[in-house]
């Protein structure tokens, strides 16, 4: 091929990919997919990231190495002439960022993303697990985990259920750039336990919420919740698979799911009897209370400075920050309560909600 014509065929490859960048710059974000195994160095490099562009990335804010997705988030996509922006966002926590590639610039950094919010009703039967008779309705392990949330101290064990128990809720969508891209909290829900009808709505405070009704007020519990936010990530079960060691150790308390950092409050007024640290528990927090009962709080982040043996504290005070110290996957506050020597199920004995919810939602009940 002779010099000239090759520079000719160059010249109209050049207009022709440069036609491409124009249209795509002109098109908005698309929103993609999350795939199985999935995470976020192989998304960036699905986007043509180099490895150094992808450390780069993951450098550049902690939230982006913790960056947790599930099937049911997608992230956006943006290319333009020399530019690509990826807006992803976390499946677990309100984290959202932005990652820039423009020419050899990486920039990533955290953002508040402005979601329009819709949401959505599912009405359904209860066939087999409550679990199992969500999710073909709605692809969703976190909408089908945050319903069972709502009814985690009314209902002893979802198995129990009745066969063709009918429920239903609403849920949060949010959109970004005009594109879905993960579900919000469940709002309200409704639920057939022992043939009647139960439902809750969902109480957003200042740093949390709590799936809530009116009988959830006249709890004789003497516990408070010692969080803000209720999420299970897992119960009471006296025999249970260890998920780390895969034997069979039972768990003798509740993990509550929470970001780093969020915290941890004493779930009644009592004394520190022990705190410190030690390989399986993490951090962690003893108080004792009237007759012969204890609480404990592990796995902290971080333990208040206050904090010594014999301090007293009051119901609702911060003690701690929730954290993955110990034996731990994913932070959580594992939370138990032994009662004369003997550990009970702590959900039996506290209230769906921290004290400082306690006004609010009684000045709720009263205007109903
Ligand atoms: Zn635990």
């Amino acid at each position: 091929m002779n010099q000239h014509l090759a520079r000719i065929i160059c010249a109209i490859i050049l207009v022709i990919t440069s036609y491409q960048s124009v249209q795509a710059a002109a098109n908005n974000f698309t929103a993609q997919q999350i795939r199985t195994g999935d995470n976020l160095l192989g998304i960036l490099k699905r986007h043509g990231f180099s490895t150094r562009e992808r450390e780069q990335v993951l450098g550049s804010d902690v939230g982006l190495r913790r960056l947790f997705l599930t099937l049911d988030t997608r992230y956006l996509v943006r290319r333009s002439s020399g530019e690509t922006e990826l807006r992803v966002f976390d499946s677990q926590t309100s984290d959202a960022f932005r990652i820039i590639k423009r020419g050899k610039t990486i920039q990533a950094f955290k953002y508040d993303p402005k979601y329009k919010i819709t949401s959505m009703r599912i009405d359904g039967k209860v066939h087999g697990s409550v679990l199992g008779s969500i999710l073909p309705k709605i692809n969703s392990n976190w909408v089908a985990t945050r319903f069972m949330d709502a009814y985690v101290f009314d209902v002893k064990s979802f198995r129990s259920l009745r066969r063709g128990a009918p429920f239903w809720f609403t849920v949060e969508k949010k959109y970004e750039e005009g594109q879905f891209v993960k579900y919000g909290e469940i709002l309200q829900t409704s639920l057939e336990i022992d043939g009647e009808v139960v439902r809750k709505k969902f109480m957003r405070s200042k740093d949390g919420g709590v799936f809530f009704n009116d009988q959830d007020l006249l709890e004789k519990r003497v516990f408070f919740s010692p969080v803000n936010y209720i999420k299970i990530a897992s119960k009471f079960q006296p025999n249970r698979l260890h998920p780390i060691t895969r034997r069979r150790v039972p768990h003798l308390g509740v993990d509550f799911e929470l970001p780093i950092g969020d915290p941890v409050l004493a779930a009644k007024k009592g004394v520190v009897v022990r705190y410190g640290n030690n390989r399986a528990a993490g951090n962690y927090i003893v108080l004792r209370h009237p007759n012969g009962v204890e609480s404990s709080y592990n796995h902290l982040y971080k333990i208040d400075r206050r904090i010594r043996e014999g301090l007293a504290v009051n119901t609702g005070d911060k003690i701690a920050e929730v954290g993955c110290t110990g034996y731990c996957t994913r932070a959580h506050l594992h939370f138990a309560l032994k009662i004369k020597g003997r550990m009970v199920d702590p959900l039996k004995y506290i209230k769906p909600y921290p004290q400082n919810m306690h006004s609010m939602l009684a000045s709720q009940v009263a205007r109903n």
